[in-house]
C-alpha cells in the first residue's frame, strides 16, 4: 500500500485531501512520490508564508536542535524572554503568552478575555459574553465548535459551551446592539479565511475599535491566518490603522517547522494570569521560539509584507482578467485570494483536481470558492503560470 492507502486504512477520516503524496518540498515548490513537481499554493493555509525550509528558518531550527529543545515552562530557557519581547514589539503591544496551535491560542484569548471580564471590568460570576461572527473559523475544540456556524464543525458535538452571540459580518449596527454590560469581548477575523477569503466593509475594522473602546470591551483579532504579511501588511488589521487589544497569532509564526500560536496583548490584560491559572508543557519551548524569533525578524524589516502587497497586485490583476463567464467573484488583499466559481461551472474541488493535474496545488472552500495563498517567496513567473494553468482549467 501507498502513503495514501495507508492513511485510508489506518488513518481517522477526517479531512479529505487532494489526492497527491508528497515527499520533499523547497520554496513554492513540492514534489510528489513519482517526483513530479508542483505550485505549492495553498501554503498548508498560511503556515507556509515563508515558503517550504526557508533557510534561514532551517538554520534558526538546526542551531537550536543542538543546544536545547525543551524545558517546559517550570524552569527558565533562554529563547522565550527574547521571544515574547520581539513579538510585542512587533505587534506594538507589551506581552506575550506562548502556545502551540491556533486553536490553543483562541481558547487562550478567551479565558483571557473572560477573566478580564470578572476581575476588572466587574462582570457577574459566569455571565461574560462574547461576540462573534457568522462564517467565523477559529478551530477544533469543544468550546470554539460551540460557536461555528458550519454544521460539519458543530454538529453531534454537544453539549456546547454557553457565552457566545453570534451576529453579522461586517455589520456595525448589529454589533452596537449585541453588547451589553456583560460583554467581555468581541472576537473576530479581520479577514475571513476558511469562509473564502471574505474581506469586511471599509471602515468596519475601525468601527469595531471604536464600539470595543467606547464599551470597555476587548477586541480581539485572530490573525492566524490574516497576519505576518499574508495580507500585504504584519497584520490585516493595519489596513484601517487599527490596533486590538489582543492578537491571536499562529500558522506562519511556527515558520512552516514548529507549531507555534500566541496571544498577545497588553500588559494590564495579560496581567489577569497568575501562577498555574493556565498553561502548556510545549508552549514557549526554546526550538519553537527559536524559530519563531527568526519569522519575527524577517517580517521586522517590512520586505515581505511589501512583497505580498505588490505580487498581490499582480495577483489581482490576473484574477480579474479570467473569463467572467466562470468566473463569479474575486475577492483578494495582498498575497491571498478567493476565487469564486460562477454557477454551472465544476466545484472547487474538481478545479482544483483539474489544477493539480498541470502542476498547481490548491484547496477549495465552501464548495464552490477556490482558495489561494501563495507563498510570499513566490516568483511573479511561477505566479503567472499558475494562473495559466487556472485560466486553462477554467476553460474545461
Ligand atoms: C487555522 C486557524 C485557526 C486554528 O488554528 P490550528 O492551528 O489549526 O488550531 C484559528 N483561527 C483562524 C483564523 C485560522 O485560520
Amino acid at each position: 500500500m501507498n502513503g495514501i492507502e495507508l492513511e485510508d486504512k489506518y488513518g481517522a477520516h477526517n479531512y479529505f485531501p487532494v489526492p497527491v503524496l508528497l515527499t520533499r518540498g523547497e520554496g513554492s515548490w513540492v514534489w510528489d512520490s513519482e517526483g513530479k513537481k508542483y505550485l505549492d499554493l495553498l501554503s498548508a493555509y498560511s503556515a507556509l508564508n515563508f515558503g517550504h525550509r526557508h533557510p534561514r528558518l532551517v538554520e534558526a531550527a538546526k542551531a537550536q536542535l543542538d543546544t536545547l529543545t525543551l524545558t517546559s515552562r517550570a524552569f527558565h530557557n533562554t529563547q522565550l524572554g527574547l521571544f515574547c519581547q520581539e513579538l510585542a514589539e512587533l505587534c506594538g503591544l507589551e506581552s506575550v503568552l506562548p502556545m502551540n496551535t491556533g486553536a490553543e491560542a483562541v481558547e487562550t484569548g478567551i479565558k483571557l478575555a473572560r477573566k478580564w471580564g470578572y476581575q476588572v471590568k466587574g462582570v457577574p460570576r459566569d455571565q461574560a459574553k462574547i461576540i462573534v461572527f457568522e462564517d467565523n473559523f477559529h478551530g477544533r475544540t469543544t468550546t470554539i465548535i460551540s460557536f461555528s456556524p458550519d454544521p460539519d464543525a458543530h454538529d453531534h458535538f454537544g453539549p456546547y459551551t454557553p457565552g457566545f452571540e453570534c451576529i453579522p459580518y461586517g455589520d456595525v449596527e448589529a454589533l452596537r446592539a449585541a453588547i451589553d454590560d456583560n460583554t467581555v469581548a468581541v472576537l473576530f477575523e479581520p479577514i475571513q479565511g476558511e469562509a473564502g477569503v471574505i474581506i469586511p466593509p471599509e471602515g468596519w475594522l475601525r468601527s469595531v475599535r471604536e464600539i470595543c473602546t467606547q464599551n470597555n470591551v476587548l477586541m480581539i483579532a485572530d490573525e492566524i491566518q490574516s497576519g505576518l504579511g499574508r495580507a500585504g501588511t504584519t497584520f490585516a488589521c493595519e489596513h484601517e490603522n487599527v490596533l486590538p487589544d489582543v492578537y491571536l497569532l499562529g500558522k506562519a509564526l511556527g515558520g512552516g517547522i514548529m507549531p507555534v500560536s500566541a496571544v498577545v496583548s497588553t500588559r494590564a490584560v495579560m496581567d489577569v494570569f497568575g501562577p498555574n491559572q493556565h498553561g502548556s508543557t510545549f508552549g514557549g519551548n526554546p526550538l519553537s521560539c527559536a524559530v519563531a524569533r527568526e519569522v519575527v525578524a524577517m517580517l521586522r524589516t517590512g520586505e515581505w509584507q511589501q512583497r505580498a502587497s505588490e505580487l498581490g497586485a499582480h495577483l489581482r490583476l490576473r484574477l480579474e482578467s479570467l473569463d467572467g463567464a466562470h468566473v463569479k467573484e474575486v475577492r483578494s488583499r495582498g498575497l491571498w485570494a478567493g476565487i469564486e466559481l460562477a454557477p454551472g461551472m465544476p466545484t472547487g474541488r474538481e478545479v482544483c483536481m483539474t489544477w493539480m493535474g498541470k502542476g498547481v496545488l490548491a484547496k477549495d472552500t465552501h464548495g464552490s470558492t477556490v482558495r489561494v495563498a501563495p507563498p510570499l517567496t513566490i516568483t511573479e513567473q511561477e505566479l503567472d503560470h499558475a494562473i495559466a494553468m487556472l485560466a486553462e482549467t477554467l476553460q474545461g
